[in-house]
C-alpha cells in the first residue's frame, strides 16, 4: 500500500480520494474548500495543512485541479509539489488541462527526479464515486508502470496512450465528442417533445437503437429515465457547463494549431459558450437542454 498526497477535492477529486483510502492506501488531502477538505476526512483521509505537506513523504501525488493554470500554480515554486516530493514521487495529474501544459509539468517533474502522468479521466462523478473511471495515461512506460496500481484503486480501465501529453490528447477528442453527443441527444428529446412522444419511450427505444450513446443510457439530459443523471436534481453538477466549454475550447485550439476540420466541436463550444454567458457557467452540462426547450 502507498502513501499519497491528493490535492483537488471537487465533483471528482473528493470520491476519487474516498476510494483510494478504501483500497488501503495512507492518503494525505489538501483543497482550498474546508468542506471538501472536511469531507474527505471523514471517509478516511488525513488532512495536509500546506500543499508542501501534501507532497512531502509520499509515493504519489494525485491533482485534481480545474485548469492547466492551476496545476502548474500547484506544482512549481517554492512552496509547490515539486520542490518538496522527494525523488522518486510520481506525480499522477488528473485534471483535463492543455496538452502543452501536460508536457511543461512533466518536464519540470523529470527535471526535479520525480516520476509523472498525465492521466485524465472520464465517466463522470458516478463513475468516480464507484471507482469505474477510465483514465487515459501519457508518460513513459516506467512512470505508466509505477502508476497504474493506485489508477486500478480509482478505476476499471487503465489506458496507456503515449508519451507525456498523449492522455490530455486523447482526453481532449472523446470531450469533443461528449459535447457534440449531449447537444444531439438534447435536441432529440425537445424534438421528441413536441412531437407529443413519451421521454421514456424515446429512451427505451433509442438506447436499443443506432442512437444509443453515453449523454443518452449513462446522462441522460431529461429526469426520469436514468435515475443517477443530474437531471433529475436539478441540474446539479456533475460536469459544469463551465468545464466542458473549457475542454471544448482546448478541443478548438488543438484543432486550429494541428489544421484539423472539426466544425461539430466549434458549435458545440459555441452553444455551449451562449449557454454559460447567460448565467448557467455552474449548472451541470446537461442542462443546455433547457436552452434548447426555449428556457433561459
Ligand atoms: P471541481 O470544481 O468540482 O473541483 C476542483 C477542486 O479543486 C475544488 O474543490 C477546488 O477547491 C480545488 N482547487 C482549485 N484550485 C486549487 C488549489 N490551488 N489548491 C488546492 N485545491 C484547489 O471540478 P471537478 O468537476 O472535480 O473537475 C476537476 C477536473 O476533472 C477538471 O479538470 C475537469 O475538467 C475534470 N473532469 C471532470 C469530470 C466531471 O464529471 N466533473 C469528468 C471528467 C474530468
Amino acid at each position: 500500500m502507498a502513501n499519497i498526497g491528493f490535492i483537488g477535492l471537487g465533483n471528482m477529486g473528493g470520491p476519487m480520494a474516498a476510494n483510494l483510502v478504501k483500497a488501503g492506501h495512507a492518503v494525505k488531502v489538501f483543497d482550498l474548500s474546508a468542506d471538501a477538505v472536511a469531507k474527505a476526512i471523514e471517509a478516511g483521509a488525513g488532512k495536509a495543512a500546506t500543499i508542501a505537506e501534501a507532497a512531502s513523504g509520499v509515493d504519489f501525488v494525485v491533482t485534481v485541479l480545474p485548469a492547466g493554470k492551476h496545476v502548474l500554480s500547484v506544482y512549481e515554486g517554492a512552496d509547490g509539489v515539486i520542490a518538496n516530493a522527494k525523488p522518486g514521487t510520481v506525480l499522477i495529474d488528473s485534471s483535463t488541462i492543455e496538452v502543452d501544459a501536460a508536457r511543461k509539468a512533466s518536464e519540470l517533474a523529470r527535471a526535479a527526479g520525480l516520476g509523472a502522468v498525465d492521466a485524465p479521466i472520464s465517466g463522470g462523478t458516478a463513475g468516480a464515486a464507484a471507482g469505474t473511471l477510465t483514465f487515459m495515461v501519457g508518460g513513459s512506460d516506467a512512470d505508466f508502470a509505477s502508476a497504474k496500481p493506485i489508477l486500478e484503486g480509482m478505476g476499471s480501465n487503465i489506458i496507456h496512450a503515449g508519451d507525456s501529453g498523449a492522455g490530455q490528447a486523447v482526453k481532449i477528442c472523446n470531450n469533443m465528442v461528449l459535447g457534440v453527443s449531449m447537444i444531439a441527444v438534447s435536441e432529440a428529446f425537445m424534438l421528441a417533445k413536441r412531437l407529443g412522444l413519451d421521454a421514456q419511450k424515446l429512451f427505451d427505444i433509442s438506447s436499443k437503437a443506432s442512437g444509443q450513446c453515453w449523454s443518452l443510457t449513462s446522462y441522460c439530459p431529461v429526469p426520469g429515465p436514468v435515475p443517477t443523471s443530474p437531471a433529475n436534481r436539478d441540474y446539479q453538477p456533475g460536469f459544469a457547463v463551465d468545464m466542458m466549454l473549457k475542454d471544448l475550447k482546448l478541443a478548438q485550439q488543438a484543432a486550429a494549431s494541428s489544421g484539423a476540420t472539426t466544425p461539430m466541436g466549434a458549435l458545440a463550444e459555441s452553444l455551449y459558450a451562449l449557454y454559460s454567458n447567460s448565467g448557467n457557467g455552474g449548472m451541470d452540462f446537461s442542462a443546455i437542454v433547457k436552452m434548447l426547450d426555449g428556457e433561459k
